[in-house]
This record gives structure tokens, C-alpha cells and sequence, in this order.
């Protein structure tokens, strides 16, 4: 029999409502007992794990991450995927579709889990695409995804501009109980532009993707839902007025969560005059009150879940050497306008950010701040994305569930470096910045799948 036994800890764990120190016992694979520390009997033989001064939870769980594999290994693979999210505490990702071949198909969702087995570090969910090929025309076949082990269905990277199409899909995650995860946004509104619109994007001479682009496809998608009745996700939501559009909605009757990720709650559009392509993605950074709006969002509850939209790319994806000498800008120093061949260069970069290493210690400077509490922080990173993912034997300690769970020492302050990061992708923000708090023990089904190395000594 194989035994765990942690230890001392803070045992954070809002699916039960304990927050306190307690021991946890794990056998083969599952919790058997969290129990007052000390009062544990019965360990004898078990391996035990000295959590004096941390934060024992459930596993933490990231509903909206790429691992480019099948297709793009300079990129990343479900390999250095899976290794990047144990590494930052994660004990499940759920990987986005927009591989190559696109996850539309059984056979792929096969390969994903079983390429995942092999790695043996934190456990991938697949998620589904909506429509063949991500194209918006044709659905995939919603009962084989499935059975093949899909738990999620999304095009993302792709809105669903179809309307019948994704009505189609509502009535199918209702009747299969899946959920659908929507990518919001207007092309039309948001093709000619690069980053957010507004003064950085004047003085960068850069396009820019106004805030409508996001939630005017909010407010038709959810419409469409009100009394629906499908679990309707939406992902990554930047803006003030998709959170607006998202609690009116909510009181209408639809059934809607939805998820914000590090780099929207943390920086503001300034941040691409210091970092370039690497502050890049889609939805872009936002202004100041959208950012304030996030936080408050995250707080009061109308926010449900943290989702990095881990998107690694490489240098070249990334348009790097074109780029090379423009950033950082200081805006007051110089004219950062840029020249034409840059311009195009910056506007044709590759969208995205790494973050499954760095989420954890963006989301506790939160804690931190004292704008949510811990308790609140595990909701929104283990318990609100089991319940997405339709886990139930996740995202808690309750006796019985899978023994997922991560070790988090909350003061540790470590500088995010580049060339230590297992992701393949180098393309993040936070490259040299001190963090405060940090996964130092990862534990996938009872087994350590990552422990940080100050701790194996
Ligand atoms: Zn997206």
C-alpha cells in the first residue's frame, strides 16, 4: 500500500469550508482522512511530508491552457506542458483544440491522454472543438468527443461567429452536460487592430482592438442562452463592460461562469511600451478601469475561476529579430512611434503569453493585497474549475477524492527566470520579476510529480 502522510499544514479547502491546520492521509491514490493535527492513527509506514508553515489544497486546476502538441513541438509539448504546469502547482490543464491536426476527432483526444499518461506530471483534460477543424461550419460530433474523454468543448482562438452553429452546440452541452467555452470577439471590430485601443496604441502607431469587439459578442452569445439552459463558459474575459454584460445576464437566468486570466488582472496596456510582442495576446491588456474592474470582479464572486491561456510561441512566431531594439520605450523619453516594417511586424506576432509557472504567484499577490483570501483564491484555481470540468472527485480534500494536491509555501520570494522555466515557451511579461509565494510540492494521484529544489535537499 502506498501512503502519504502531510503534515502540519494550513489546510485550505472551501469545498468542505476548512481553512485550519490539519493532517491529510492519502492512500493509493485518494484521501482517506484530513483530520486535526496529531489525531491521525494508523500511519504507520506512511511517507510524511513536513507542511509546517504552508498551505496544503486541492490540486489546482487551469481550464484553459495550449500544449501545441499535436503539431508544433518548437512550441511546446504535452510533455514540457505537463512538466511547466506540476512545476506551478497545477495537478490538471485542460488543453485547448487548436493543435495540428485540430482535436475534432476521437483519435486525437486519444493521443492526448495517452501521450499525458506517459509524462506522468500533471493530468490534461481534453477539450474538444465546437466546429470541424475550428472553421465555425461544421460541428464536430459532440457524444464521440465525448466518449473519447473531451470535458469541455471550445474553438478557441476562433469566436463562434455562427449563430445556428452555436445554437446547435447549446443543445448539445445541455443535453450531454458538458460546457461550452466561447472565445468573444467581433472580427470586425477587432481585425484591424493589434492591441487595446488607446493612448499606447497612439503612440506606438499601432492599430487598436476597442473594448466592443469583446463584449458585444458577450451580450449576443449570452442572450442566446438566457433560458437556454447550456452551460455557457466564457474565457479570458478584459473588460469592464463583458463583466456587466455577464452579471445582468446571469440575473436573466443564463447559466454562466467565466474566467480571467494573470496577465489581464495583473497588467494594464502600458505594459507593451516595456515589453513588447511579449505583452501580446488575445484579448489584448486592457486600460486601467478594466483592470480595476477585473479585480473587483474577482473579489465579489462574479468572476469563477483563474485560466493562465498558457500560450507559449517562439521567437520567431514572435516576429523577434524584426522587433529587436524597439522595446522597452519610455514614451517620455523618446517618440516610440514605430516604423512602418515595424509596425506590420508587431501587428503580425503571434498572440499569447506563457503562464502556467507564474500564475500561482500573480494570483497570491492578490492574497496579499488582501483583495481576496486564500480560501477565495482556491475556489477560483482548484474548486470553480472541477466544477467546470465536471470533476467531482477534484478540486477538494473530501474523503474519497483523487489525492491532488498542491504544497505552497506563500512567503517565498523567487525571481521568475527564463532559462528555468519547464515550458518550452519564453515568451512571458514576468521575466525578472520577484514573486512572493510558490508551489513547492506538486501531488498527482498520490504521487510527487514535482517538488521544488530547495525542498529536496
Ligand atoms: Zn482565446
Amino acid at each position: 500500500m502506498n501512503r502519504l502522510l502531510i503534515r502540519d499544514g494550513r489546510i485550505v479547502d472551501p469545498g468542505q469550508g476548512l481553512d485550519g491546520n490539519y493532517d491529510v492521509l492519502i492512500e493509493d491514490g485518494r484521501i482517506v482522512e484530513v483530520a486535526l493535527r496529531g489525531t491521525l492513527g494508523n500511519v504507520a509506514e506512511a511517507q510524511v511530508i513536513d507542511a509546517t508553515g504552508r498551505w496544503v489544497t486541492p490540486g489546482l486546476i487551469d481550464p484553459h491552457v495550449h500544449l501545441r502538441d499535436p503539431g508544433f513541438p518548437e512550441k511546446e509539448t504535452i510533455e514540457s506542458g505537463l512538466r511547466a504546469a506540476a512545476a506551478g502547482g497545477f495537478t490538471t490543464v485542460a488543453a485547448m483544440a487548436n493543435t495540428s491536426p485540430v482535436n475534432d476527432s476521437p483519435e486525437i483526444t486519444r493521443y492526448m491522454l495517452e501521450a499525458a499518461r506517459r509524462v506522468g506530471a500533471a493530468r490534461l483534460i481534453p477539450v474538444s472543438a465546437v466546429s470541424k477543424g475550428l472553421l465555425g461550419r461544421e460541428p464536430v460530433n459532440y457524444d464521440e468527443m465525448a466518449a473519447a474523454g473531451a470535458r469541455l468543448f471550445s474553438d478557441d482562438g476562433m469566436p463562434v461567429d455562427d449563430e445556428p452553429l452555436l445554437l446547435g452546440a447549446y443543445d448539445h452541452m445541455k443535453r450531454i452536460g458538458f460546457a461550452i467555452s466561447l472565445h468573444e470577439e467581433e472580427r470586425e471590430l477587432s481585425s484591424a487592430g493589434a492591441i487595446n485601443e488607446g493612448a499606447t496604441a497612439m503612440a506606438l502607431g499601432l492599430g487598436g482592438i476597442p473594448v466592443r469587439a469583446e463584449s458585444a459578442r458577450v451580450s449576443r452569445d449570452l442572450a442566446l442562452a438566457i433560458g437556454n439552459g447550456a452551460p455557457v463558459h466564457i474565457a479570458h474575459v478584459s473588460t469592464a463592460e463583458s463583466i456587466e454584460v455577464i452579471r445582468a445576464a446571469r440575473k436573466s437566468g443564463a447559466e454562466v461562469t467565466c474566467e480571467v486570466t494573470p496577465h489581464h488582472f495583473t497588467l494594464h496596456d502600458s505594459a507593451v511600451m516595456r515589453f513588447g510582442a511579449d505583452a501580446k495576446m488575445n484579448p489584448p491588456l486592457r486600460g486601467i478601469e478594466d483592470v480595476n474592474a477585473l479585480e473587483a470582479a474577482l473579489a465579489d464572486a462574479t468572476i469563477d475561476m483563474i485560466a493562465t491561456d498558457h500560450a507559449p510561441h517562439d521567437p520567431g512566431s514572435k516576429n523577434a529579430a524584426l522587433l529587436k531594439g524597439c522595446f522597452p520605450c519610455d514614451p517620455v523619453a523618446r517618440d516610440c512611434r514605430l516604423a512602418s516594417t515595424q509596425a506590420h511586424a508587431m501587428t503580425a506576432a503571434a498572440n499569447g503569453v506563457i503562464g502556467l509557472e507564474t500564475a500561482l504567484g500573480l494570483a497570491l499577490s492578490l492574497v496579499h493585497r488582501s483583495v481576496i483570501t486564500p480560501s477565495r483564491m482556491v475556489e477560483l484555481m482548484a474548486l470553480n474549475p472541477a466544477r467546470l470540468l465536471r470533476l467531482t472527485q477534484a478540486g477538494t480534500l473530501a474523503r474519497g477524492a483523487m489525492a491532488d494536491l498542491t504544497i505552497i509555501d506563500p512567503e517565498l520570494r523567487w525571481t521568475v527566470e527564463s532559462a528555468k522555466l519547464f515550458s518550452k515557451g519564453r515568451n512571458t511579461p514576468f521575466a525578472g520579476m520577484t514573486l512572493k509565494g510558490k508551489a513547492t510540492m506538486t501531488v498527482v494521484g498520490g504521487e510527487i510529480v514535482y517538488q521544488a529544489q530547495q525542498e529536496s535537499k
